[in-house]
């Protein structure tokens, strides 16, 4: 083949782009794809078991061609893949494409698994694995300069739960209690370059504890916290020796000009983007929070008809190690029998 593209002519040119497709359809149905992507995306492939970087060395093929790798200091073997979330599947990197085209326009699991003519499980699996690897971005996630903090509490949803297993009594289900104990709380920051964040802090009020335990590790000391006028965030800014800018819940300004705009506005778009799924089980519900904020990191930074690859190329490389036992033996990131103590 004449690969002097400027003097093709059209027919070669065709022929050529044809070869290049069936190159590309092999490409995404082969099983060495996925490790050689990860492998490519990795910075510095450090050993799954000890952690080191510097004494791996290649160590044959697996059966489907697969690079293996020795750590020289505890003698495990591993593939690029090991501890990330296609390990051990049976997935091509079509399916993972097809799947995160899938979420970026977030279609339920049901419609996911008709798009990919897959089972309801393997997508719910497929997602779950996803979510968990999204939950590194929070993690990495810092706050600096003038940062807006604010919490909001959505019902505890109990989605696939036995009912012989619920705390409370199924016909007090009817209504949506207005208890605060039976309420998630979820607590949202937004800095001023727009660094995002949004974790479950537990059930019920907001209180300095609970912000000391997430937003504690993520804000540095001398910043300026602006928040409504409770006295949780008060305690939390004064331990912290943080500029505190609080302003009340009858103005949209305090006096030097600050307001909650940006981080009402995050709420606000999340209760959107969550009703888009007809209800979240609680136990779910911090990966579908990870998601939203990630989707907004890459609504700044990225196109919106490259989505699906971002979110691809991230969750691929990343270590989560969930198994299927530990997706179907999620827990409630608080105490329910506590929360609903008071209807027993
Ligand atoms: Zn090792």
């Amino acid at each position: 083949m004449n690969y002097d593209l400027n003097n093709m002519t059209p027919l070669d040119l065709e022929k050529f782009i044809n070869f290049l497709q069936t190159l590309l359809g092999d490409a995404l149905e082969n099983k060495n794809t996925i490790s050689k992507v990860v492998k490519q995306e990795t910075e510095n492939m450090e050993c799954p078991n000890c952690h080191w970087d510097d004494c791996i060395i290649k160590s044959g093929f697996t059966k489907n061609k697969v690079q293996r790798y020795l750590c020289k200091k505890c003698n495990k073997k591993f593939i690029s893949t090991t501890n990330t979330l296609c390990y051990r599947t049976k997935l091509t990197f079509g399916d993972w494409q097809l799947f995160f085209e899938c979420m970026a326009d977030c279609l339920s699991i049901r419609k996911t698994a008709a798009k990919m003519h897959k089972n309801k499980n393997t997508v719910f699996a497929m997602r779950q694995k996803v979510l968990q690897a999204l939950s590194i971005f929070r993690s990495n996630v810092k706050l600096s300069g003038e940062i807006q903090a604010d919490e909001f509490s959505i019902p505890i949803n109990f989605k696939g739960m036995k009912q012989s297993n619920m705390p409370r009594h199924s016909k007090k289900r009817k209504s949506a209690s207005k208890k605060v104990n039976h309420k998630v709380c979820v607590l949202g920051a937004i800095d001023e370059t727009d660094n995002q964040y949004l974790e479950i802090v537990g059930n019920g009020e907001i209180t300095s504890k609970k912000i000391e335990e997430s937003l504690g590790p993520k804000i540095k000391e001398g910043t300026t916290l602006i928040t409504d006028c409770r006295s949780a965030y008060e305690s939390f800014a004064k331990e912290h020796n943080l500029k505190l800018e609080q302003i009340k819940s009858t103005t949209y300004k305090n006096e030097n000009g600050y307001t909650l705009s940006e981080i009402n506005g995050l709420h606000s778009n999340f209760f959107g983007f969550i009703s888009k799924f007809k209800g979240v089980s609680t136990k779910h519900l911090q990966g579908y929070i990870d998601w939203f904020v990630y989707k907004k990191y890459i609504d700044y930074t990225v196109e919106i008809i490259n989505h699906p690859r971002e979110i691809l190329y991230y969750a691929i490389k990343q270590k989560s190690n969930i198994t299927i036992k530990n997706i179907y033996n999620a827990t409630f990131p608080f105490d329910v029998d506590k929360a609903y103590a008071d209807y027993h």
